[in-house]
Parts: structure tokens; C-alpha cells; sequence
């Protein structure tokens, strides 16, 4: 096991990796935002143009606003049962670790164990589990890390790819907002534009493209937010989610709504799910670090924002959660 930072230093060994390989599964974590499918569709555009045989394999259904990237259309979304296809290299991308690949992993531990395994991102959670581990959790995304990965190991990228980076990009910086944002994450965003990113799509979708249904969940979520001080929790439970007929994206709506709250300096949101436990989300503000929080309930995630999934109902959650968020706020 190798575990590298810096993309340059590491380029060599992951060229190497995939030099060995013909057929390759690319993965990313439960549940993808923009980061997730970026990342997964990038690997997946510059491996075919390296002539690999690739299969980019989701966990879970698409958000909504990445479904139109280009090569979105050739993503598979694993069923529970499904065998793994046979292939002798597992790219995962933007996952802390192996076991957030869902069911994919608890069904196929020995697959997952015993083949090479190059890991891509950007969580300070990560273990490096994998063969080759590029992590760097100075990135503000993984498309930011994987976008100077690419230049390293000198691989044009088209318009198509530097799209698909710059959906990552922009959903993981909240358009360049978020405490992880450096000058580098614009850099890259600023060579991507260079390089015919479809920005205004990008920005279309993620922003101007709401489902109506996720506006209604974001009014019943916000209509019953707590606060305590410093801190804002609100609960989206499962009758929420039919009344409105929302998708599982429109919780993340929910988090940044609250995020915009002045004087919110950290925040959870707890949402039920259908097998009784509840998956929290959440958010603080420096130096408030929540991916220490978060791995205490066996998640994990990055200093301001992080989850876990707690075998509770939200009710039992909220007493677990937040005494401990406020002894770290406090
Ligand atoms: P979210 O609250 O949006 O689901 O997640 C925030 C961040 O924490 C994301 O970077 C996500 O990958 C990470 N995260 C969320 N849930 C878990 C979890 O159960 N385990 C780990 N290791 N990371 C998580
Ligand atoms: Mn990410």
C-alpha cells in the first residue's frame, strides 16, 4: 500500500496501475452528489481514451443534476444481488472508505479485497486502503485533485471531461463558498473553462433546476428547525419524503438551507430511513471539526462537513447526537 499527496508524485505509479490492467470497474460512494458522479465519469473518459475496457458501476441512482454529463448515459446502477463483472483493476473514487460503497461492498468483500484497488480523494477519513491511494484532503474535491492527476500524467482533456470535473468542482465548493476552497480550486475550475467546460450548464443544473418536490421538503424541514445557540438541527422523516415525493438529494437542500442561517455555527440534520436508521448530516463552521464528531458513530467525512448512519430512529439520534455536538460547540 502507497499512499501519496501530491498528484505529481503519484502519477507514475497510478499510470503504472492502470498499464496493467484491461478491464476496470470504477466505484464511487452511496447516495453520489456532483463530486461522486464527476469523479466517476472523468476516470471513466480518460481510461477509455487510454483504450481500457471500463465499467463505471454507481451504488446507488444518480442526483438529478448530473444525469445530462456527458458518458452519464453508460453509468449502471448496482441491484441488490448483482454479481461484479470480472475485471482485474477497482478505480474508487471520492469514497473514505471501502465499506461507503454500500451494498456493493457488503456483497462482494472478498472481490473488493483481493483485487488491485487504485483509490482517488479527498477525504481526511480515509484510510488508504487501497493497492495505489492518491488522498489529498487539502483538495476542495476530488475533480480538483483528479483534474491535476490527469495533467500530471499528461492526458488531454476535452470539453466533455473538463465538464464532468468541473460538476465536482462545483458542487463540492458550493460554487467556490466552502472553507475548503483554495486558490488551486479555482486555478483548476479557471484552466477547465480554458478547456470548454460547459460552465453555464453546470450551473443550470445544480442551481436553477430544483424539483419542485425537493422545494416542498425544504419548506416542511425548515417550518419545524430547532436552534439552540449556535447550533440548528432540523429532522426530515420518511412521511416527509412521500408527502412530497422528494428524492434523496433534496435532504442535502435541507443542510444548505440551514447553512445559510446567520449565527449557525454548526448544524445536523437527521433523516429517517426506510431499515429504522437514521442518517446524520452534518456542518460547522472553523474550527468546529465534525469528521471527528462523525467518526465516533462509525462515519466519517471532512473538518466541516461530515455524516454517519446511526441504528436509531431520528427521535433516539437527536438525544445521542446532539449533547455531543453541543459539548463541541460550546
Ligand atoms: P453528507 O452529510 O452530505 O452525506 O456527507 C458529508 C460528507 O461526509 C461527505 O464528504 C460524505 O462523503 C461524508 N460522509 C457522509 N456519511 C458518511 C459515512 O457514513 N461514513 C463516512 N466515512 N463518510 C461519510
Ligand atoms: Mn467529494
Amino acid at each position: 500500500m502507497t499512499v501519496y499527496t501530491d498528484p505529481i508524485l503519484a502519477a507514475p505509479a497510478l499510470t503504472d496501475q492502470i498499464n496493467q490492467a484491461k478491464r476496470i470497474l470504477i466505484l464511487t460512494h452511496i447516495n453520489p452528489d456532483g463530486d461522486a458522479i464527476g469523479s466517476l465519469l472523468s476516470v471513466w473518459h480518460v481510461l477509455k481514451t487510454m483504450g481500457k475496457e471500463v465499467i463505471p458501476l454507481a451504488s446507488s441512482p444518480l442526483p438529478g443534476y448530473t444525469t445530462w454529463l456527458p458518458g452519464a448515459e453508460q453509468i449502471q446502477v448496482y441491484r441488490a444481488g448483482m454479481s461484479l463483472p470480472e475485471v482485474d483493476l477497482v478505480v474508487m473514487v471520492d469514497t473514505a472508505t471501502l465499506g461507503r460503497v454500500g451494498r456493493i461492498y457488503d456483497e462482494h468483500v472478498h472481490e473488493l479485497t483481493t483485487l488491485p484497488i487504485v483509490i482517488v480523494d479527498h477525504h481526511v477519513t480515509n484510510e488508504g486502503a487501497g493497492t495505489v491511494n492518491l488522498i489529498d484532503p487539502a483538495a476542495a474535491s476530488t475533480c480538483e485533485l483528479l483534474c491535476e492527476l490527469f495533467q500530471a500524467m499528461g492526458i488531454t482533456i476535452d470539453a466533455d471531461l473538463a465538464t464532468c470535473l468541473l460538476m465536482g468542482i462545483t458542487t463540492d465548493t458550493q460554487s467556490f463558498q466552502t472553507s475548503a476552497t483554495t486558490a488551486t480550486s479555482m486555478r483548476v475550475a479557471a484552466d477547465l473553462l480554458d478547456l470548454g467546460a460547459d460552465q453555464l450548464r453546470v450551473v443550470r443544473e445544480v442551481y436553477f433546476a430544483l424539483p419542485a418536490s425537493s422545494a416542498e421538503l425544504i419548506g416542511q424541514a425548515l417550518a419545524e428547525m430547532r436552534r439552540d445557540g449556535p447550533i440548528a438541527w432540523a429532522r426530515v422523516t420518511l412521511a416527509m419524503m412521500r408527502d412530497t415525493g422528494a428524492e434523496d438529494e433534496a435532504v442535502d437542500e435541507v443542510v444548505r438551507m440551514l447553512q445559510r442561517v446567520a449565527g449557525v455555527r454548526a448544524l445536523v440534520v437527521f433523516k429517517e430511513r426506510q431499515d429504522g436508521t437514521t442518517k446524520i448530516s452534518l456542518r460547522s463552521v472553523q474550527p468546529i471539526n465534525v469528521a471527528l464528531l462523525a467518526t465516533y458513530w462509525g462515519g466519517g467525512g471532512h473538518a466541516q462537513a461530515a455524516g454517519a448512519t446511526l441504528n436509531m430512529s431520528p427521535e433516539q439520534a437527536e438525544h445521542e447526537v446532539l449533547p455531543r455536538l453541543q459539548e463541541l460547540v460550546w
